[in-house]
Order: structure tokens, then sequence, then C-alpha cells
């Protein structure tokens, strides 16, 4: 016995010890097997949003899409401004800024060009895309942080999602009205489907590997858990307030409307939540968003593919939350009395800074820079929450999924009179589940 417990103690000293001499390189590497899930994941979301929303709006009638968008897009919005207001009234509730001393964090640092119309402008912009293809791998902003929390804007090729989601719905109509030979299509676009969804079962079975390793990367790769102290106060009360949104106001809505129980619905999410807080990323969690809303929760699939993709790219409950606590944060600690009307300010500004992230990792952290000038702060005080950014971005990813999968929920229950009279008329059969 004691011969193995030596053994096993001298095999841990090894372990923390190659650990503790690292280099950069080599922690590169040992990210690796987690870079790799990240590249899967994100492959198939092209296909997956192409092919889910033309089949779901073409296999809904144009009149009951409407109505179903319509629905989707008041839980949008009412869900949102509600965690808005929770974490408003979290923040000046706790004051985790007031009497903090300001100076032991470094501001310095450059903050990317962002103004509310710019935002505005891009995003309209974005939903009509001049070519196809180039909407397929658009230029996406992305902010990098560097390792003295410096936050260094750049652009990499991603999907222009809502633009894609703007011509498939367009398309989708069409095909819907166009009879016989729009089944084709219908068919194609809805075999397409299926083997995207076959593939996202495969490397579902990569995940546990790719995560464990994503953890263990990230793990190795902070340096500053002393900035955890710092800013303790403040990333308790963006914490407390994503939990209370997650397993208070989202389940009782959810309850109020379905009457089913919440907590086994956020359980059967469980997958997709937690590869929403490896990666951070909503769109790319989209795969395992799907396949969980339909596998485990049994959705219809009419409901998930209109509200799932749109809900990745609009719906944010947790960065909305996140950006209106973050925005009185930075104030109380420059000291700045803020009045009713720039509170107010700060609820709407947040809800457009959340509808106008992308579902990429640290978005929420650029359009932050919307709220802050909005009220007048210094848009350079963004750095002052950067170094905890990288935590805090998880757990409001997490939430951004979650509060899309209760859309399909609610929406599902709120709709289930047309969808009855469907199966009933059409003969096109995309409800069944695998
Ligand atoms: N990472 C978040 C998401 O993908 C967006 C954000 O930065 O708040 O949902």
């Amino acid at each position: 016995g004691r011969q193995v417990k030596r053994q096993y103690w001298i095999g841990l000293g090894v372990v923390v010890r190659e650990y503790a001499s690292l280099s950069h390189l080599h922690k590169q590497y040992f990210g690796f097997p987690g870079e790799i899930l990240m590249r899967m994941l994100k492959l198939v979301i092209l296909p997956l949003i192409i092919s889910s929303m033309i089949t779901g709006v073409a296999a809904l009638d144009s009149e009951v899409s409407g109505k179903i968008g319509l629905r989707a897009v008041v839980y949008y919005f009412s869900t949102t401004i509600i965690a808005v207001i929770l974490g408003i009234v979290l923040v000046m509730t706790i004051k985790p800024g007031v009497s903090q001393e300001a100076e032991h964090i470094d501001r310095t640092g450059t903050t990317p060009n962002v103004t509310t119309v710019d935002t505005l402008l891009d995003l309209v912009r974005n939903m009509f895309p001049e070519n196809l293809l180039q909407a397929c791998f658009q230029q996406v902003t992305v902010i990098n942080i560097t390792k003295d929390y410096k936050i260094v804007g750049s652009y990499s090729d991603g999907i222009n999602v809502l633009g894609l989601i703007v011509f498939c719905v367009a398309f989708g109509l069409v095909i819907g009205k166009m009879g016989e030979r729009g089944r084709i299509l219908l068919e194609f676009f809805d075999a397409l489907n299926e083997a995207t969804m076959r593939l996202v079962q495969i490397i579902m079975c990569y995940m546990p590997v790719g995560i464990l390793f994503l953890i263990a990367a990230k793990i190795i790769e902070v340096e500053d858990w002393e900035i955890f102290r710092k800013m303790g106060l403040y990333m308790v009360t963006v914490l407390s307030g994503l939990a209370i949104h997650s397993t208070i106001c989202l389940p009782l809505i959810y309850f109020a409307i379905v009457r089913k129980n919440p907590y086994t619905f956020t359980l059967g999410m469980a997958q997709a939540l937690v590869t929403a807080l490896m990666i951070s990323s909503s769109s790319a969690t989209l795969p395992v968003t799907f396949r969980c809303a339909e596998e485990n929760l049994r959705i219809d699939k009419r409901i998930t593919r209109f509200v799932l993709p749109v809900g990745a790219t609009i719906n944010m409950d947790g960065t909305a939350l996140y950006e209106a606590v973050a925005a009185i944060f930075i104030a109380q600690l420059n000291d700045y009395s803020l009045d009713v009307g720039q509170i107010v300010t700060i609820s709407i500004t947040a809800t457009v800074a959340s509808i106008g992230a992308a579902g990429v990792p640290n978005a929420g952290l650029v359009t932050m820079v919307i709220v802050l000038t909005a009220v007048g702060l210094p848009a350079n005080d963004v750095t002052l929450i950067v170094a905890v950014d990288w935590l805090l971005d998880r757990f409001r990813t997490m939430i951004n999924v979650l509060g899309d999968a209760y859309g399909a929920g609610i929406v599902q229950k709120l709709s289930r009179r047309e969808l009855e009279r469907m199966d009933i008329t059409s003969d096109v059969d995309v409800t069944n589940p695998f």
C-alpha cells in the first residue's frame, strides 16, 4: 500500500512540475483536442442553419410562420428586458463598485470604436448580404485579449448568420408557395438537415474528450487568479443575476405557460449548457442545442428550426443582464451617479447591445461600449472588466442558450393549435424526430 501511495505522489509531483514549466507552445498543444472540437462544431453550423431555416419556414404556411415568428420575437424581447431589470436591481443593491478603489485595476488599453448608430446600421446591413457566398464566410469583428488585458480588435472569417437567416426565411416562404415543384427543394433541404444532424451525433461522441481538454487548457493558461479577489463582488453580482434568471425567472414563465416541470426541461438541455459553458459561443453551441431540444425534450422540429437559430443570434438574456450590471458597476467605480433617465437609457442600450452582439466569444464586451457611451461614461473603462470576461462570458453564454431553448418550448405550447391543424392538412412529414 505504502509503496503505491508514494509512487502516486511522485507521479503527481512530476505532473505538477511539468505544468509549471510548460512553455507557451506546449500549452497550445495541450489545448489542441479542444480546438478540434470547436472546429467541428463550427463546421456544421452552415448546413445546419440553412437547412433548418428553409425547411422550418417552408413547412409552415406563411400565416402560421408569421404568427410563430411574432410569438418568438415577443418572447425574446420580454425575457431580455426582464434580465436587464434583474441585473439593474442587483447591481444597485449589492453596489459592487462603491468604495472600491479603482486604481488597482489597470485601465490603460485601447477600445474598439463602436457607436450605437453604427451597430444598428451594421445589424441591418448584415441582414441584407450582397453576396450569398460571401455571407458564408464574412469578416466578423472578434476581439482578442492580450496577456495584460489589452483589447485587440481584429477580423476573422465567420458566418453572417443574421444575413443567412433573412435569406433563408425569404427562400423558405417562396418554396412553400411553389406547390409541387417546391416540394423537390423542400425534400432536398430536409434530407440535408437530417444528414447534418447525423454528423452532429458523431461529433457528440468526441465531445467529452474535447471538453475535458478545453477545461484543462484554460486552467493551465490562467495566470492571474488574484484578479478574482479584486473583482469578487462584481462577479458575484453578475453570476447571481444569471443564476436567478435561469433558475427562477425563465422557469416561472415556462411553468405559467406550459404547465410542465421547468427543471426537467433544464436538465434535458444539460449537454448544450455544458457545451456553451466550455466554448462561450451560442452559435457554435447551436448544433448541440438542436439535438437536446429535439431529441431529449421532443420539441416540434417546425418550432426548433425557426426559434433556435434566430434565438442564437438575437436572444441573449445573459449578455443583456451582464451589460447592464457592468455599466452600472463602472459608473459606481467612477463615483458617477446615474439619474433615472440614464438608468432607462442603460436598460434600452443593454438590450440593443445584446441583440447586436454576435454569438461568438467576448462579443458582449465589444458592444458594451455602446452602453457606456450612451450614458457618458468613458468607453475606455471597458478595460476595467476585461480581466474577468473570459469567465463571465462562459456563464452568460450558458444562459443565452438556455433562454433560446425555453423560447422553443414556450412558442411550441402557444402554437399548438396551428401545429395540430397543419398535421391534419399537410402530408410532408418533418415532425417525426429521428
Ligand atoms: N459569448 C456570448 C454568446 O455567444 C456573447 C457575449 O459575448 O455575450 O452568446
